[in-house]
């Protein structure tokens, strides 16, 4: 029988792993979340998580909020360049090529104890996810949410005027993953200064393995045997 290649995490590693990245990347001293935007459905276990090792601001649990985003990668049909357009046969005429599309299945929706017009902007915002692959989803996920902040950052100054650019709140990014392949990207963030200021917070740097999460199990204690059989077989 073939080797099995992927790679079981158990619920009590998601749990330890989140612990100790908070604890290593100092996220309750340094950066200081205010909110944190979970990325589903593989980010919203380790937010709920990463919410029991967060302090609390004034007694008030750190809110996290649900995106959705759908990763397509589609075969589409680019023409080749190389015809010379007089074919009658389409087929010959185009070469097929992956393309990589993301959809927002669902956005920010922030409820009447938000009755504010920015609720981005001066905050620190957490991005949570559960393993950055080829970066697509999360460089798409800075992107629109930069996108939001800029939308709200010109409504701000159109309420405030006499204010200018340096008086508006500044909206800082960061992003927390269970694990960051080690591979080369497809993507880089947009942001750059989340990798540069050292707001890039990944619990563990992985081989280019497909990983199965637990709360994809069909059957838990099979998943977590495996788990803890890959974890003996580490420490040997
Ligand atoms: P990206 O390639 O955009 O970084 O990752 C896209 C999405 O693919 C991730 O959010 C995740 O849901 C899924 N994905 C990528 N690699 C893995 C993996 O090894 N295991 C699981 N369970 N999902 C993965």
């Amino acid at each position: 029988m073939a080797k099995d290649t992927k790679i079981y995490i158990s619920y009590n590693q998601v749990h330890q792993l989140v612990k100790d990245s908070v604890e290593r990347y100092r996220i309750n001293d340094d950066f200081k979340p205010d909110l944190m935007i979970a990325i589903g459905g593989g980010g919203f276990i380790p937010a709920r998580i990463l919410r029991t090792f967060l302090k609390r601001a004034i007694n008030k649990n750190i809110p996290i909020q649900a995106i959705g985003l759908s990763l397509y990668e589609d075969l589409v049909s680019y023409p080749n360049p190389l015809n010379d357009n007089t074919s009658s046969d389409s087929t010959d005429d185009s070469t097929a090529t992956i393309g990589t599309q993301v959809i927002k299945t669902q956005w920010l929706h922030f409820g009447p104890s938000h009755a504010t017009t920015s609720p981005l902007l001066g905050k620190n915002i957490l991005i949570v996810d559960e393993v950055d692959d080829t970066r697509t989803t999360l460089a798409y996920a800075v992107q629109e949410l930069t996108k939001d902040v800029e939308e709200e950052k010109r409504k701000f100054l159109q309420e405030n005027p006499g204010y200018t650019d340096i008086d508006v709140p500044e909206t800082k990014f960061a992003v927390f993953v269970l694990h960051n392949k080690k591979k080369e990207k497809r993507m880089e963030l947009p942001d750059p200064s989340i990798i540069k200021e050292g707001r890039y917070f990944a619990a563990r740097e992985t081989p280019d393995r497909w990983l199965v999460y637990p709360w994809e199990a069909s059957d838990i204690e099979e998943h977590t045997r495996k788990s803890l059989i890959q974890q003996q077989e580490e420490l040997q």
